[in-house]
């Protein structure tokens, strides 16, 4: 056998996700792994806290990192927050909402679909018609930036209206974190997970969470324990407890949070209005050459998310072609279309330390130069 080191090439990730990762953000995973009940780590933890809380504008004690992808911080808000025979109107607008609909039915709750045609954001008229419809629903689940078309739902109107119908919200918020605004606390969104790999631009694999109050005596008041231990998060509270003492529960990913917590360094230091207006302007940039290259958004202007960039791949053009020739190339990564926009479209990602002029030139000169 002569396996030897693997050495990546050095991509530019300008796709849905993972997006490149802060210099800073990778020496920091570097740096040498402590125990994780070592008293300097709990520091870090309690620090790591308090910046999660800050990406996500929320005072909310629970405001963790679940160590796993979005999936699990997903999955995290379902089997905690919905118990069998629970009614739960999921809004689905993209591959994700479907996702979440999968995850109420296998935790035995009933599934009561919005559907939004694809590109579309979810429509507030639906849910509040979907919620006087069926009084029994209890929590109303959406996903805030659709990654998989590029729109952008009001995930504050979104809450407005359920809790005019008497339901808790859990929220996607994989895409949306540190991209564009997202304001836990004024929009009194209850359960809401992120991940890593995207607007923070740290390592994949972690999963910034947060519970309101509403939330945990939802969790508290259960007639049956969560099914999934490592997801039970009345066992992590313990862990995440930010009293100065941590209890066991599982081996933390040590570097990786090491990684988070310089990410969300950077994004306080920088700012979050800073950040999403950093954001605003590489997609306007974009906008700008894409048009001029005849390329459309799938997505209307009002909706569009500035960190996902869906556009139509244009009339003749060999999709997997073009996108091999980025990568070979360019060294350029950009998505393919997902679902129904598979071989349609292309996803063009400004995901945090993506969300520069370099990185918008280089798509434009490699795209054009491609598509000639
Ligand atoms: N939700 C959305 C909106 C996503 O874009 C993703 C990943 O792309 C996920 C959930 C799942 O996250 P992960 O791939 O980190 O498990």
């Amino acid at each position: 056998m002569s396996i030897t080191s693997f050495i990546p090439p050095q991509r530019t990730l300008m796709g849905p996700g993972p997006s490149d990762i802060y210099p800073q953000v990778l020496q920091a995973l570097s740096r040498p792994t402590i125990g994780h009940l070592d008293p300097l780590f709990i520091k870090m933890m309690d620090e790591l806290k308090q910046l999660l809380q800050y990406a996500f504008q929320t005072k909310n004690t629970f405001t963790i990192a679940v160590s796993a992808p979005g999936s699990a911080g997903m999955e995290a808000c379902f089997v905690n927050l919905v118990e069998a025979g629970d009614k739960v109107l999921v809004c689905r607008n993209g591959v994700f909402g479907d996702r979440m609909r999968e995850n109420v039915e296998r935790c035995g709750g009933i599934a009561i679909m919005v559907d939004n045609a694809w590109g579309e954001p979810v429509s507030p008229a639906l849910v509040e018609q979907a919620l006087q419809t069926d009084p029994d629903i209890k929590i109303v689940a959406f996903v805030h930036a659709e990654t998989s078309t590029g729109a952008l739902s009001d995930a504050k109107t979104l809450a407005e209206i359920a809790r005019k119908y008497d339901c808790l919200t859990i929220v996607d918020a994989v895409t949306s974190l540190g991209g564009v605004p997202l304001l836990v606390d004024e929009w009194q969104l209850d359960a809401v997970y992120s991940g890593s790999q995207k607007c923070l631009s740290c390592v994949p694999g972690l999963s910034p969470l947060t519970f309101s109050e509403q939330a945990i005596a939802k969790i508290q008041q259960r007639k049956t324990p969560v099914q999934s231990w490592f997801l039970d998060q009345s066992l992590v509270l313990g862990y995440w407890s930010g009293e100065g003492k941590r209890s066991y529960h599982h081996t933390a990913p040590v570097n990786s949070l090491y990684a988070l917590h310089e990410a969300l360094v950077l994004l306080h230091n920088e700012g979050l209005e800073q950040a999403w207006q950093r954001h605003h302007r590489a997609h306007l940039e974009l906008k700008t050459g894409l048009e001029a290259l005849g390329i459309q958004f799938v997505v209307e202007e009002a909706y569009r998310l500035p960190q996902l960039n869906a556009v139509y791949i244009p009339e003749g053009i060999d999709d997997a072609a073009v996108r091999s020739t980025l990568l070979e190339r360019y060294n350029l990564e950009i998505g393919a279309g997902l679902g129904t926009l598979a071989g349609k479209a292309w996803r063009i990602g400004l995901m945090g330390y993506a969300a520069r002029n370099e990185n918008v030139a280089l798509c434009l000169k490699a795209l054009e130069s491609t598509l000639k």
